[in-house]
């Protein structure tokens, strides 16, 4: 009967309530014990960077780069390699981005000096910042730091950051950015093309480099609308003066329209995977010899 219809209703509900209040509490406790393998992780070394080679788009791969981008990984000591996307918020959330992001500028650094050092380097190593780095006043100044330690000059250093985070307070943004410039640091904007800001506006912040973001370019052959876009975007980046990076290049075909529409550089799994440093030196040292 109806009762018991309704008896059998509630206690339904109950046990959807525990079942999800277990899997929260679940959720919960493994988010806590990310965050305390976190702060183990940058005690006992686990993270590394990989590096992406960035190609000018009329050189090739065949050619040395001209830039590498900075990629951090996690080698957990149980769980293997974890990729930054699933703890770089974890890490922003507990407040432990800012000591991770200076480890990765200054590992980077060192990095580039010691391809310097072997006149091996390509002309310059990127590293992607984060919302709350960007927003600590302090981040020029050891910025600065790291390049006289390391002896970076002007150009060698990018810095990412992405729409969103310039736009989050685009006034502390710009003076940030423009303590950077001024020590001679390339800023680009990264994932260009999945926030909101128009060109215009971001033409007001101190940047030289727009990084067309993987998705849009994943599209470039089926999509042409997006093909449309893309070329729009090339041609008004470049009239203020950007250079264009494409993401994600994964298909001679998007190389080849990127290279007729004029885009500066290209990245992506068709011209090289992120990998260690050890995997690039080996391959340099091999074709400097070669030549
Ligand atoms: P991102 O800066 O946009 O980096 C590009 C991502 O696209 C990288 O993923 C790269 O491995 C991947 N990728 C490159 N070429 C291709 C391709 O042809 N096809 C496809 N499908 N993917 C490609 P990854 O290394 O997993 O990094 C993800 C994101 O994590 C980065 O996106 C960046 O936002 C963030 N990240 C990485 N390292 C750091 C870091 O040191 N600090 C901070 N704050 N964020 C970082
Ligand atoms: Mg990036
Ligand atoms: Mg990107
Ligand atoms: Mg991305």
């Amino acid at each position: 009967n109806a009762d018991t219809a309704m008896y059998h209703a509630k206690e339904q509900g109950r046990n959807n309530m525990q079942y999800f209040t277990a899997a929260l509490n679940a959720a919960a406790e493994e988010r806590l014990a990310m965050e305390r393998e976190l702060r183990v992780a940058l005690d006992d070394s686990q993270f590394e960077l990989h590096y992406q080679p960035q190609f000018a788009t009329a050189a090739g791969a065949t050619a040395h780069p001209c830039g590498v981008e900075a990629l951090i990984r996690w080698h957990h000591p149980q769980r293997g390699l974890i990729a930054p996307a699933r703890f770089i918020p974890v890490a922003e959330e507990c407040g432990l981005i800012e000591a991770i992001g200076d480890w990765a500028l200054n590992e980077a650094c060192r990095c580039f000096a010691a391809w310097k050092s072997a006149a091996i380097n390509p002309a310059r190593v990127a590293v992607n910042l984060s919302a709350h780095q960007l927003r600590n006043p302090s981040l020029p100044e050891r910025v600065g730091t790291l390049m006289e330690r390391h002896g970076l000059g002007a150009g060698e250093l990018e810095l990412e950051i992405t729409e969103s985070v310039a736009m989050a307070d685009p006034a502390a943004a710009v003076e940030t950015l423009e303590r950077l410039r001024a020590l001679g640091v390339t800023l680009a904007i990264d994932d260009f093309g999945t926030g909101y800001s128009s060109l215009a506006y971001l033409k007001r912040l101190p940047i030289q480099v727009l990084k067309l973001d993987r998705e849009f370019v994943g599209d470039i052959e089926s999509d042409p609308s997006d093909a449309q876009i893309c070329a729009a975007t090339f041609t008004l980046a470049h009239s203020l003066g950007l250079e264009v990076v494409a993401e994600g290049v994964e298909t001679e075909a998007q190389r080849a329209f990127l290279a007729s529409h004029r885009c500066d550089k290209l990245q992506g799994y068709l011209l090289g995977r992120p990998q260690p440093a050890e995997y690039w030196e080996k391959c340099w040292r091999s074709k400097a010899s070669a030549v």
